[in-house]
């Protein structure tokens, strides 16, 4: 990405209703940028934007970037979070999953050449598949079954990761990929169905915990701020490595663990029910961040037991909060388009 400096710039968040994308508005606009988020809310939320309701700088926008984009203002650069990340998410419509990904991340690029600004793609540790490397360098290649349910998304972000090299490579059009792998904390959707959020609204409730397989499969969990500052650190970053970057927290557990330390944090007496695997379930993952640890500086500083902590006192307020719906927040949203 060209020199970013830290002067005000318009930037486009694409997904920017989401759990990441609306952290990732907040943070920009912490540091005085201008920000469109733009969201088909199939996924995302409004009420996730509701902290940020009262900046003058924000606007919203209702659109799905999977079809032809809406006109859209003067822009100096592209975030693209869009797309569902949760395997319950992302497999409820694999068509339009992948549509998101693949024509998404097409009308994005058109857009950035026809401005000549840089743009960013998440794109996710789900390229790795079920891995046979670890842990995940970002040279990896991955190992990937591009016929099975989770390949809409897989195959769909390794589509986007191909064509987002070959826009650079055709039109030197300044590109960052970064691979997001699991994060966690306030703002998770309570319906996605992942492990996070699912083991804490559980022991909340006093149900049974639900483990896939024995729970000996291992995931490495991020708290939501420490990816934010990577990302922010890599968007600000000045010189033209285009990545892909590996953003994540090293720290292994298997899910065992995580249920465990989840019933230890919330005092709760849950029991543990072991489910059968979903198909394709990677048997571990954890990234390999030396490279953003020597470019940015970055390492994620929240311990699992202090980012639970949080993200448990959220879940806490919410389960006695009536959750907002799109409906009430519209009105009270100012800059609100929809298309
Ligand atoms: N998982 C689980 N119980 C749940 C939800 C998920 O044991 O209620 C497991 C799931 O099979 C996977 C891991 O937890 O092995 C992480 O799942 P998640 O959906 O959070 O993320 P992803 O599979 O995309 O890494």
């Amino acid at each position: 990405m060209q020199d970013e400096q830290p002067c005000t710039r318009t930037i486009l968040i694409p997904g920017g209703a989401g759990f990441l994308g609306s952290h990732l508005a907040e943070a920009l606009l912490k540091l005085n940028h201008r920000i469109i988020c733009l969201d088909n809310l199939s996924t995302g939320s409004l009420s996730n934007l509701t902290p940020l309701q009262g900046e003058s700088q924000l606007d919203f926008i209702e659109a799905d970037i999977a079809k032809p984009l809406p006109p859209l203002p003067k822009l100096d650069l592209i975030l693209n979070l869009a797309c569902p990340a949760s395997p319950a998410h992302y497999q409820k419509d694999p068509i339009q999953t992948w549509k998101t990904s693949v024509f998404g991340a097409y009308h994005l690029l058109e857009l950035a050449r026809d401005r000549t600004i840089p743009i960013l793609q998440a794109s996710t540790s789900e390229v790795y598949g079920d891995p046979l490397e670890h842990p995940q360098k970002e040279t990896y290649w991955g190992h990937v079954n591009s016929v099975g349910p989770r390949s809409c998304y897989d195959e769909g972000k390794r589509a986007a990761e191909s064509l987002f090299f070959d826009y650079l490579r055709a039109y030197h059009l300044p590109i960052k990929v970064i691979r997001i792998f699991n994060t966690y904390g306030p703002r998770m959707d309570a319906q996605d169905g992942r492990v996070v959020s699912n083991f804490i609204l559980q022991a909340l409730r006093g149900q049974p915990l639900t483990l896939y397989g024995r729970g000996e499969q291992t995931r490495s969990f991020c708290y939501v701020d420490d990816l934010i500052d990577g990302i922010v650190r890599f968007i600000h970053f000045k010189g033209l490595t285009p990545g892909p970057l590996n953003l994540g927290n090293p720290s292994e557990y298997s899910i065992l663990e995580l249920a465990k330390l989840t019933l230890s944090l919330t005092q709760s007496s849950s029991l543990l029910s072991f489910k059968p695997l979903p198909t394709d379930d990677p048997r571990q993952r954890r990234p390999d961040i030396q490279k953003a640890q020597d470019l940015l500086q970055w390492s994620p500083q929240t311990s699992l037991q202090e980012g639970l902590t949080k993200t448990i006192t959220y879940f806490q307020n919410l389960l006695h909060t009536a959750i907002p719906q799109d409906t009430q927040m519209n009105s009270k949203f100012g800059n609100l388009t929809r298309r």
